[in-house]
């Protein structure tokens, strides 16, 4: 008999392609412990008889020869991809009856390659937090909570976090615009990588900051992240930032053996990290030094700001980007007699606390008289830290950092205060804003037996050192997977 609790992505598709599982077995094994781990809230949205319908297809065309890449693998979807005829809801009460007309390209992809929607997982509103706890539906649970605490799972993609890491999904789609697939993926530890900006189209998906946002994949493993981003990268001319790239095969480019330069930024090294994730470094650095790896010191000298940098720019953005949302032409409306207050009212009661703080603070940055003091100025410093991170890839071929200052948090000891949140996006912004792709990968278990994940971030579109770098981790670290 096959544990299909201990299978990946990987192994899964040869099981389906050597036909000793069927994809409805699959599917309904998926959708089962979906239903049985109901307290972990990891899903908006299951597609229970869809699913099965489609697993059905899937098996039939195995039957047939005719299997395509993913064929009949059950995948799970950040519910910010728009999904065509299927709920998309951004975690937001104001998209909360929201069925989209099209698919998103991302998504599209996926099933052109056979996998089939699982479920919408949850997310923080509108992909703004570090927790999950700003869903309209209640945060999704970290699976490793244990000792009645119940910790969180990150965020935004911390729903995809929770699904994989918690067996009720074999792999998982997320968005990063500041850390949203990496912090998660430590937290839950799993793998979660953030491709370059533009290597996957953001059409179709809700945005949040446009020149930052970015789809990715969320595995158990580097391989599994490397077949699902084969699928889901690619250009789209229907993305005008899109990258016309030729196309390439992460999965089979991944060579344990490369002999990277690993860079080890000097500035991420500050005096609040806690010992053990100074030792979980070194360790890494031993590991890397083991495959013949070399490692160099670099200098970033604008991290201190990145932080504000990002929280300037992605607010601005957001704040022009939610716009759209009226009540006339999306999801909820909260009626009135006059237009203004239709806005008014639909915005007051269909937004979450977190989504308008930042629309408040993006619309504050870009009003006439503070522009030049927080936006551009805000750019101008985005500027010099893509440079800080050029200047250094002349030397190193990837860098090598903690994805995040802690484990995970329990439930309910930040949310009241929004400036000790954003503090856990430290290490991943940077690299957000300089569009760069980074992987978090798991390294070992923190002394309170929680997960812990370190970030290896690489030169733009160069996935492939990335993930051999990640592997090297992995193969080292030998990560326990299982929460349970
Ligand atoms: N935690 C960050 C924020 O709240 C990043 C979110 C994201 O990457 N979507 O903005």
């Amino acid at each position: 008999m096959i544990d299909l609790k201990k299978i990946n992505l990987e192994k899964a598709i040869e099981l389906i392609k050597q036909k000793k599982i069927s994809s409805k077995e699959l599917v309904s094994f998926y959708l089962k412990e979906a239903e049985a781990k109901k307290e972990l809230n990891a899903y908006i949205y299951l597609n229970s008889d869809n699913a099965i319908k489609l697993a059905e297809e899937s098996d039939k065309r195995i039957a047939n020869n005719n299997a395509r890449p993913l064929e009949g693998i059950p995948i799970a979807i950040k519910d910010l991809f728009c999904t065509k005829d299927v709920l998309t809801t951004a975690a937001s009460k104001i998209l909360s009856n929201f069925k989209p007309a099209y698919e998103s390209t991302v998504t599209q992809n996926l099933w052109d390659a056979g996998a089939i929607l699982l479920g919408k997982t949850n997310l923080d509103e509108f992909a703004m937090g570090s927790s999950n706890e700003t869903s309209f539906y209640g945060a999704a649970l970290n699976p490793w909570s244990k000792n009645k605490k119940e910790y969180v799972p990150g965020g935004s993609s911390g729903g995809s976090a929770s699904a994989v890491a918690g067996g009720i999904a074999i792999a998982a789609t997320g968005t990063d615009t500041g850390g949203s697939i990496r912090q998660p993926a430590s937290y839950c530890g799993i793998i979660g990588l953030k491709p370059t900006y533009g290597r996957c189209s953001r059409w179709g998906i809700v945005s949040f900051a446009s020149s930052l946002d970015q789809a990715g994949p969320m595995t158990k493993t580097v391989n599994d992240a490397a077949i699902m981003l084969d699928v889901m990268a690619g250009h789209d001319k229907k993305d005008s930032t899109s990258a016309n790239l030729e196309k390439t095969n992460f999965y089979n480019n991944l060579k344990i053996n490369k002999k990277l330069k690993i860079g080890i930024p000097k500035q991420y090294k500050n005096d609040q990290l806690d010992k053990e994730i100074l030792n979980f470094w070194e360790l890494g650095k031993e590991f890397f030094k083991k495959n013949n790896c070399e490692i160099v010191e670099i200098d970033l000298p604008h991290t201190e700001y990145a932080l504000a940098t990002y929280y300037i720019i992605s607010s601005a953005e957001a704040s022009s980007n939610l716009a759209r949302y009226d009540g006339i032409r999306y999801g909820f409306r909260k009626d009135s007699e006059e237009i203004i207050n239709l806005y008014e009212n639909t915005r007051s009661v269909g937004f979450g606390e977190e989504v308008k703080r930042r629309i408040m603070i993006g619309t504050y940055v870009l009003s006439a008289g503070y522009y030049d003091a927080y936006y551009l100025k805000a750019q101008k410093v985005r500027s010099k830290i893509i440079n800080d991170f050029n200047q250094a890839f002349e030397k190193v071929d990837v860098i090598f950092t903690p994805t995040a200052p802690t484990d995970a948090f329990e439930k309910g000891t930040k949310i009241d205060d929004p400036i000790k949140m954003y503090l856990n996006d430290v290490f991943t912004v940077p690299i957000s804003l300089a569009g760069l792709p980074a992987i978090s990968v798991p390294i070992g278990l923190s002394k309170n037996d929680l997960p812990l994940g370190f970030q290896i971030i690489g030169k733009r579109f160069d996935e492939d050192s990335v993930l051999s770098a990640a592997k090297i981790i992995e193969t080292n670290a030998n990560f326990k997977k299982e929460s349970d």
